[in-house]
């Protein structure tokens, strides 16, 4: 059975991702510092699985902790999660995010190196488009300089994959460019978990659908969009999870040693056609506010998946009334009152 070290598996992505994993044969072995995720989490993934997960609570800028690990287990291939993903936060505190996001990556690599690992799959993001001048946004559409240090962590550490594939032809990797993941497992025991205010739309929703937080404020109605709101293209969680599995089956099969996809739905919403899916999901009606444009938000993108539909055999199958019908059954489950 291939061991795929899972760092950040305890996160909103990787543990949905981990569960896929197992689905599918692979054993997952979970490194996560729990720095914006739970312990509990571990116990609610067993639970889902039924079975015992193979775990670590450790930091992937620690080299050390992390040879250990790949000394105890035979590693066949690496998904990489572990970063920090506030667009706002990145702002503030820039260094935080260079030093986390890119000096784990590259800790990471190292200890691949030194273990002969060479499958990587790395969790990359539309971000890299900025706004895109032709939609839906294909693989080969420029990269646009980033709009926060948060997205240059990720041009960065795309790049440098692509420089140590060029540097050892063993080295093979898949990057993933993530649309905007929502959802959770149907069987409500992993979700998105927050901490503190979410910055995120749908878990706003949410919260705010179950009285943790007063109203929502949508930022900007003056868009040059159908209704004025910015458009994403939201993914459900699992099925994004999926694509990872896709990721390695694609890394056997093929002799390519770079990989780069899209995963998105292939459709765009807007942020009041989300409103109104929740609201017919779960029968609630939304106490919202039209606000001011959020700095640095794109109007609109959406994903051309054709790429990934082709390449990695894989597809979207969940709509974004599933998405929100899951995301407020898990909302539901974490109950009236906040954290
Ligand atoms: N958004 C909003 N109110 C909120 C949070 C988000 O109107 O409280 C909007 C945001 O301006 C964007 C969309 O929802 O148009 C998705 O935002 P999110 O932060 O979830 O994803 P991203 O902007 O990173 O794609």
């Amino acid at each position: 059975m291939h061991k795929i070290l899972v760092t950040g598996g305890a996160g909103y992505i990787g543990s949905h991702t981990v569960v896929e994993l197992i689905n599918s044969g692979f054993e997952p072995i979970i490194v996560d510092n729990y720095s914006n995720s739970n312990p509990l989490v571990i116990q609610n993934l067993e639970k889902l699985c039924n079975r015992s997960i193979t775990h670590y609570e450790a930091d992937c800028n620690d080299e050390k902790v992390l040879s250990e690990i790949f000394n105890e287990h035979n590693i066949s291939g690496v998904i990489h999660f572990a970063a920090y993903k506030a667009v706002g936060e990145s702002v503030s505190e820039p260094l935080k995010y260079y030093e986390n996001n890119i000096g784990s990556l590259i800790t990471l690599l190292k200890v691949m190196n030194r273990f002969d690992v060479s499958t990587i799959v790395f969790s990359s993001s539309c971000t890299v488009y900025g706004q895109p001048d032709q939609l839906p946004v294909s693989e080969n559409a420029v990269i646009r300089p980033a709009n926060s240090p948060y997205g240059y962590t990720k041009q960065v550490s795309e790049t440098i994959l692509q420089d140590c594939v060029h540097a050892n032809p063993k080295f093979r990797t898949v990057l993933l460019r993530y649309f905007n993941p929502i959802g959770a497992h149907p069987s409500s025991l992993i979700g998105e978990l927050p901490i503190g205010i979410p910055n995120n739309l749908v878990p706003f929703i949410t919260q705010t659908g179950a009285g943790w937080r007063n109203e929502l404020t949508i930022f900007g109605d003056d868009y040059n969009t159908s209704d004025g709101t910015c458009i994403r293209d939201y993914i459900h969680v699992i099925d994004l999870a999926k694509a990872h599995v896709k990721a390695f089956e694609w890394l056997e099969k093929n002799t390519d040693s770079i990989g780069v996809f899209n995963i998105g739905t292939g459709n765009g919403s807007s942020v009041l056609q989300t409103i109104q899916a929740f609201e017919k999901v779960s029968g609630i009606k939304l106490a919202y506010k039209i606000g001011n444009r959020r700095e640095g938000d794109v109007e609109q993108i959406w994903a051309s998946n054709d790429k990934a539909v082709n390449e990695l055999n894989w597809k979207a199958i969940y709509s974004l009334e599933d998405a929100m019908d899951h995301a407020w059954k898990w909302q539901l489950k974490l109950g009236e009152k906040q954290p």
